[in-house]
Formats: structure tokens, C-alpha cells, sequence
């Protein structure tokens, strides 16, 4: 980790601690105690979850000061298999971005190439992987922040299932989208991880009780992919061929791979923003000065408080989510923005249901493009949001993807494809992915 500082991987490192856990995990293995499934396994945390008595800041100026008063789900189920946790890394501010440049920590860099971004919002999780920090990085994804910085980084990144792993303890950013995710170097790592963070929570409502054992199993090895993915006009030629290879080598390994119409690519990308800055604009209203962290000392009245914490606090996306979430929402929009995005959200889904009736697994890209300069299209939001069109269907549809390198590209960056499965197929997906890489 002091080797690699300039990345700006880590906002707190846990040197102290980690030490001490290690040296209580040698007792162990003295004592001849039985040791955990994942027995010194060295895992980061994105700066979104939290870990009691240290910093959880979600990247944030408003949560100045804030220590979690406990662990989440993910963290206890960790640590009681004799994990390590080595730090908190750094990611876009509450999980909004797609470049790691909205953090108050500053830029997170990709190590392949410093100048180029390492994707968001989990950036700070893929290099913490990418350059051996740790083993494991603990991520959070809501429309492809676990899947697009493993991309741009050449590393593995799974989103489970919507309910297959507790949200408790991860701070919210859109409730019905959020899933915490894995990013690792392998498939196995992964599902191993996977194996002991899942599982119903009971301080999770939205968790689910199927039991790993339950999942689906596919037999008939069928795979579909989507046209007009395939031949959406922002795909790099080079990620388009690599996918093609990809297929090709599906189809020699006894999979049938076929193409099929999909008319609902156009609606992605809107769909996830109104439903998501809409509950964003609703979870981010427990940030008010009072409940946590930050306060603005410059007021002289509860309502400037309030209001001038906010307006110091989040920064400039935060705020335009805000703003967009709250519009989406009132009265006299609802109907028009929400209601539709939501009813669009079920249309989506039934279309999707319906193919994986027919196939096991869907092939996707994950991103339209290698990783780009650090300060790509800063000043233009929207194209940013339309850089996600591949990865937030998984979240649209609660269903599980994968991540995974899928060669390089003629500058030497990482290039990635993407499969998505039955729900609950985490296992099978993470098999299925292994036989590709
Ligand atoms: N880039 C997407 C967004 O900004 C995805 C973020 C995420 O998955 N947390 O919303």
C-alpha cells in the first residue's frame, strides 16, 4: 500500500489493526484451532460500508467526523471466517460516478496507465486488487460500479443477485438497485467470498432466504446475446471483437450462442436515472447537520442549518442528483417521470425474464470503451450517465453479473465481457465465467 500512494487507492489503512488480527490468526494456528473458510484472506472495503469504530464517509464532506457505531452484515460475516480487513478505499462521492473523480479524496488512478481513470464508483476497490493490496475488495453496486471499475482494471467483478447479500451497514444510494459486490483476481476467490457473505439477514428485510444450495441449475447450456448491444454505435471496435472471439470460443467449448432482438436498450439508461436519483433524492435526506457528521456552524436559524449544511457538504453531482430525484418525484411529475420509469423498470424486466426462460446466460459488453483519460467529459454529465447502458440492466432486472478481463486492447488496457444469469445463479455464473478467462 506505501508503495503504490500515489494511486490514491486507500483512505484509511488499518496497518495497526491488521497486524494485531494476523498475529491473533498465527495463535490460532498454533493452538490448533479450527481455522475460518477465508483464514487470513486480506480484504478492502469501499468507504461505504461500515466497520465499527472507524471512518465511514462515503466519500463525502457531509459525513465529516462520522464513526460507524457498527459492522455490517458483510464485515461480521468476514471477520467470523478470519478475514483481515486492511482499509477503506476510495470511491465517487455516495457511490455517484463513473470515473472515481467525485470524491473528496481526490482522483483514484488506474495503475495500468496513472493517467487514465480506474472507473467508478468502486475505483479505489478495483486498483486496491489491481495492484495486490489485498485479495478480496468489498465493493457496492447500483448500476455497474462493481463491474465497470473491474473492467477498466483487468479484475473480476461480481454483482450478486438483488437481495442475495445483506445491505445492512451499506450506505444507501438507491435502495431497490444496491447490491454489495465482490472484486477479485479469480472466479474461485470470488465465489468463496460469495459463499460467506450471502444469506438471509434478518436486519435486511429485502434479504432473500433461498438457500445457496437452492440456486438454479442450467443444463442446456444455451447463451443469448443482444444485437443491438453488439452493434451499439459507442462500442469500441476492439471491445466488439474481443466479444466476438469471446462467443466463439463458447460455441467450440458446446454452448450455442445466439443473437436475439432486445428494443428496450434505448430505455436503460433514462429508466435507472429517474428511479435512481429519485431514491437517492429520498435517502440522502437523512443528511441534514444533525443526525450525522458534517454541520454548518455559519446559520443563524435551524432552516439555514440545514440548508447550509447540505449546500457545503454534498458535492456538485450529489447535488444534481438531488435535484433531479426530488423534480422526478413531485407532484405534477410523478406520474409523468416516475411512475413511468418504474412502469418501464417492470416492462424491462418481463422482456428479460422471458429470455432467460429460454437461455441460461445473457453475454453482454461491460463498457463502451477501455478506460478513459482521467477528466473525460467532466463538464458533461449525461454522456457519463450514457457510458453505463451495458451494466445497469443487472440492477434494472436484480439479476447477478459478472465481470471479466477479456484481453487487451492495441494500448495495453484491460478489456472485459460481461454474463448475467438466472437469479440467485451467482455460482453457476462464476463457473461459467471461469471456463472463459
Ligand atoms: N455509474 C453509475 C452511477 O453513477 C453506477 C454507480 C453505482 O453502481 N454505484 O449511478
Amino acid at each position: 500500500i506505501e508503495k503504490t500512494l500515489d494511486l490514491n487507492i486507500y483512505v484509511d489503512v488499518y496497518a495497526v489493526d491488521a497486524l494485531a488480527q494476523a498475529e491473533a490468526l498465527d495463535v490460532k494456528i498454533k493452538n490448533g484451532d479450527s481455522l475460518g473458510k477465508l483464514f487470513g484472506c486480506i480484504v478492502s472495503v469501499k468507504d461505504v460500508i461500515s466497520l465499527k469504530g472507524h471512518k465511514l464517509s462515503a466519500a463525502s464532506k457531509i459525513l465529516e467526523g462520522y464513526v460507524a457505531p457498527y459492522d455490517a452484515t458483510v464485515i461480521k460475516n468476514l471477520l467470523a471466517e478470519d478475514s483481515i480487513i486492511i482499509g477503506k478505499t476510495n470511491c465517487d462521492e455516495f457511490g455517484m460516478g463513473s470515473a472515481n473523480e467525485n470524491s473528496i479524496y481526490g482522483i483514484c488512478k488506474n495503475g495500468i496507465d496513472p493517467t487514465r481513470s480506474p472507473g467508478g464508483s468502486s475505483g479505489g476497490a478495483a486498483v486496491s486488487v489491481q495492484m495486490n493490496t489485498c485479495l478480496i475488495a468489498l465493493g457496492s453496486d447500483t448500476g455497474g460500479s462493481v463491474r465497470q471499475p473491474a473492467a477498466f482494471c483487468g479484475v473480476v467483478g461480481l454483482k450478486p443477485s438483488y437481495g442475495r447479500v445483506s445491505r445492512y451497514g451499506l450506505i444507501a444510494y438507491a435502495s431497490s438497485f444496491d447490491q454489495i459486490g465482490i472484486i477479485g483476481n479469480t472466479c474461485s476467490d470470488i465465489s468463496k467470498v460469495f459463499d460467506v457473505i450471502a444469506g438471509k439477514d434478518p436486519l435486511d428485510a429485502t434479504s432473500s432466504s433461498v438457500l445457496l444450495s437452492e440456486r438454479p441449475k442450467s443444463n442446456t447450456k444455451k447463451i443469448a446475446y443482444f444485437k443491438s448491444m453488439v452493434n451499439h454505435e459507442k462500442l469500441n471496435p476492439q471491445i466488439k471483437s474481443a466479444f466476438d472471439q469471446t462467443t466463439q470460443k463458447l460455441e467450440i467449448k458446446g454452448y450455442s450462442v445466439e443473437s436475439l432482438d432486445f428494443s428496450f436498450l434505448d430505455y436503460l439508461v433514462p429508466t435507472y436515472y429517474v428511479l435512481t436519483t429519485a431514491e437517492a433524492s429520498t435517502n440522502l435526506s437523512r443528511y441534514d447537520g444533525v443526525r450525522y457528521g458534517y454541520r454548518s456552524m455559519d446559520a443563524d436559524t435551524l432552516h439555514d442549518m440545514y440548508i447550509n449544511t447540505r449546500s457545503e457538504g454534498f458535492g456538485k453531482e450529489v447535488k444534481r442528483r438531488i435535484m433531479l430525484g426530488t423534480y422526478v418525484l413531485s407532484e405534477g411529475y410523478f406520474d409523468a417521470y416516475f411512475k413511468k420509469a418504474q412502469q418501464v423498470r417492470q416492462l424491462i424486466k418481463a422482456e428479460i425474464d422471458k429470455v432467460l426462460n429460454a437461455y441460461d446466460y445473457i453475454i453482454l459488453p461491460v463498457t463502451t470503451d477501455v478506460a478513459w483519460k482521467t477528466g473525460t467529459n467532466i463538464d458533461n454529465p449525461v454522456e457519463v450517465y450514457l457510458s453505463d447502458v451495458f451494466t445497469v440492466l443487472a440492477n434494472l432486472t436484480g439479476l447477478p453479473a459478472v465481470s471479466i478481463p477479456n484481453g487487451l486492447n492495441t494500448d495495453g488496457m484491460p478489456i472485459a465481457v460481461q454474463l448475467m444469469g438466472k437469479k440467485y445463479s451467482e455460482v453457476e455464473l462464476l463457473e461459467l465465467a471461469e471456463t472463459i478467462l
